[in-house]
């Protein structure tokens, strides 16, 4: 339902907690996120109100420059602490979360089953962390990783992803909305505006088949072969 993601953020934890609650007026069923701190990459999700993620989980959260957030509207599996979003990989090293329906995911599913990966939801998304990590294992770097992953997918999504001891966020959309903001060192993603509009009015409205990699200080936007792109900055003239 709702995406936030912000790399280069003093405060990674509170940007991404302001980003779901401005992205509450959606509607969603759970919610969650996953801070990058240092060598970890730290996850916290449940079904539930936002601020029963953050009464619960927020003070023992570290300290981390990026991180990914999501509000879910469940399309797949019902509305439980294990099919909200962030989807890892099994082994913890990649988080994803993801807005849209990936049609295929049955075929994608029992693939990765019979190469032995273990699920822990019923959601389609979850595809999408055991992807990455299969290509990860097969010796692929993050960014060639993330590719192979979103050229498998059928469907519609907007996706930002996480690799563990990594502060870069990759992103990709085919068929759902998702948007950059721009502030000096920092840069955000959202599934809408609204979501990072106090940090920001400079805006880059992605399209379909864009994959992006945001890192401090660092933004990059190609088609899925990796060939550059370039868009333009709008300058959102809306208020908050
Ligand atoms: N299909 C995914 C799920 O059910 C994402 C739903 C959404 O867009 O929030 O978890």
């Amino acid at each position: 339902c709702g995406i936030i993601a912000c790399v280069g953020s003093n405060d990674a934890v509170d940007t991404v907690l302001t980003g779901l609650k401005n992205l509450e007026y959606r509607g969603y069923d759970s919610a969650g996120l996953a801070i990058q701190n240092g060598t970890d990459l730290v996850v916290r999700k449940r079904a539930g109100k936002i601020s029963d993620l953050t009464d619960g989980f927020v003070r023992e959260l570290p300290q981390g420059i990026s991180g990914i957030g999501h509000t879910r509207w469940s399309t797949h599996g019902p509305p439980t602490d294990a099919n909200a979003h962030p989807h890892t990989s099994a082994s913890g090293t990649v988080a994803v979360v993801h807005n849209g329906v990936i049609s295929n995911y049955e075929t994608l599913r029992s693939e990765l089953e019979g190469h032995g990966y273990v699920f822990e939801s019923d959601t389609d998304t979850e595809v999408i962390p055991h992807l990455v990590e299969h290509f990860l294992d097969n010796g692929l770097d993050s960014d060639a990783a993330f590719r192979e992953a979103i050229d498998r997918l059928e469907g519609s999504y907007a996706i930002a992803m996480m690799i563990e001891g990594e502060d870069t966020v990759r992103a990709a959309r085919q068929g759902s909305p998702l948007v950059v903001g721009l502030h000096d060192d920092a840069y955000y993603l959202a599934s809408d505006v609204p979501a990072f509009l106090e940090f920001t009015d400079e805006v880059i409205y992605l399209e379909d088949g864009d994959v992006v990699t945001v890192d401090e200080g660092s933004l990059e936007i190609t088609d899925l072969d990796g060939r550059p792109i370039s868009r333009e900055i709008d300058t959102v003239d809306w208020d908050p």
